[in-house]
């Protein structure tokens, strides 16, 4: 029998009435002779809630004390639909990630998933039950719980897809699909058919939360593929798989050259002023970020003629209070000048595969943000993906007139947000 893994975000189970509609169609899968196991995030806001609960207790929460909290969200909306689905006449058992057997290393709050032991599900799917498993979640080799970051429920979906054999990992959410740009501020994105994994990894590093990178990460190294479908729809959504999946080498040559634009605006930008400018110094600064767990993306560095120069670099703005600690004590340690930090940026991409072999593209880029009277602050590349750090306040404008500028727009119908099955 084969197994199908699904993953249900957080709108899809938002209430009473969807949770109802999701255990609908987790039956209507198993109806069709398939072993299903369910993925469920937290409802609705239920994550940011119980973030905001936690920091109503104390600025600084322990992240083991977090990990319990957060990873209740998931809990809650995985027994809810187990009693959905019985109610539905069905057998279902719902786990949390410890009892699926998600193991994890000890890293709280931004655990990795390092092995899955899946017997127990396996057993359940063998008794004809229909399994749940709280998303987001595992329990470390330490045995404590951990959470796997911010839209882990991805992850946890695609991890177990690999585990069970799944042929693919379908994701349910609150758009049908992959887009050109997110829908909700781009009213023309086109949907996408189909997106490579290296589109997609650098369309999730660059701010288009549909999918959580690691997610992606994790189905490229086993190859798994992504089908990103609507809740609320049946309509066929994005197939998210390896390059060429499905299409000849006249279709592949003919894939337009920017695929998507992703944009951020949860960065900020550290800069480490008068850093004297010699051997070593970028890896002290790197090193002292990397130890403190900061994850840094667009770096830049400037030098003066004078022995000294500027370092700067993006980090996620959840990461600043570490990044600043950090550079405190570097700044003491190299004789820097200064370190100052910048939290109103945002970082625009523009993705595509085919511009690795397309001049001209970061020209029509820069050129499209200076006819706005946009300044350059950062520019970063990648084989496929241009990124530019501008000032927050433009982020909107900017993503719009650059979806225009690089032909991306819908040409006969603009959507409307019931198109693509947003409530
Ligand atoms: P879920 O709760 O189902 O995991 P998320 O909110 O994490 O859903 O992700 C879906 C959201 O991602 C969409 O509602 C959309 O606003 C946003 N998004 C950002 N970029 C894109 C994109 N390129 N294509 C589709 N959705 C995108
Ligand atoms: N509930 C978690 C979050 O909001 C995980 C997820 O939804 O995938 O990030
Ligand atoms: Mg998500």
């Amino acid at each position: 029998m084969s197994v199908v893994v699904q993953k249900y975000g957080g709108t899809s189970v938002a209430d009473a009435a969807r949770i109802g509609n999701v255990a609908r169609r987790i039956v209507a899968t198993f109806e069709q002779g398939h072993s299903v196991c369910a993925v469920v995030s937290a409802r609705g806001d239920t994550t940011d809630e119980l973030l905001a609960l936690a920091r109503e207790i104390t600025p600084d929460p322990p992240e083991r004390e977090m990990d319990m909290l957060l990873s209740a969200g998931e809990r809650i909306s995985c027994a809810l639909l187990a009693m959905a689905i019985h109610r539905l006449g069905y057998d279902a058992v719902s786990y949390t990630g410890s009892q699926a057997g998600i193991i994890t290393d000890t890293t709280h709050t931004k655990a990795r998933i390092l092995d899955i032991h899946p017997d127990r599900i396996e057993s359940a799917m063998r008794e004809g039950k229909i399994v749940l498993v709280a998303g987001f979640q595992g329990v470390s080799t330490a045995k404590d719980v951990t959470t796997l970051g911010r839209g882990g429920s991805d992850t946890t979906a695609v991890a177990l897809a690999h585990a069970l054999g799944a042929m693919v990992c379908e994701t349910y959410t609150d758009v049908d699909g992959v887009y050109t740009a997110n829908p909700s501020l781009v009213s023309r994105a086109r949907k996408l058919d189909h997106v490579s994994y290296d589109e997609m990894l650098e369309m999730a590093a660059s701010g288009a939360q549909v999918l959580a990178l690691r997610s992606v990460e994790y189905a490229r190294k086993f190859d798994i593929p992504i089908h990103v479908r609507s809740s609320f729809t049946e309509a066929e959504g994005t197939w998210v798989n390896d390059g060429g999946h499905g299409m000849d080498i006249e279709q592949q040559l003919e894939q337009p050259i920017i695929r998507a634009i992703s944009y951020t605006t949860d960065e900020a930008k550290v800069t480490l002023r008068g850093v004297p400018d010699k051997p070593g110094v970028a890896a002290r600064v790197f090193n002292a970020l990397a130890a403190a767990r900061v994850n840094v993306d667009t770096i830049i560095q400037n030098t003066s003629e004078s022995g000294h120069s500027d370092i700067s670099c993006t980090v996620p703005a959840e990461d600043l209070p570490a990044a600043e600690l950090a550079l405190h004590d570097v700044v003491e340690q190299l004789g820097a000048r200064e370190y100052v930090t910048d939290s109103s940026i945002a970082k625009i991409s523009l993705i595509g595969a085919g511009m690795r072999s397309h001049p001209g593209v970061a020209a029509t880029m820069f050129q499209t943000l200076a006819d706005l009277g946009i300044n350059l602050d950062m520019i970063g590349t990648s084989p496929i993906k241009i990124s530019c750090v501008i000032a927050k306040e433009h982020v909107d404008e900017a993503v719009r007139t650059l979806h225009t500028a690089f032909d991306l727009d819908e040409k006969d119908v603009v959507h409307e947000a019931s198109d693509r099955g947003v409530c």
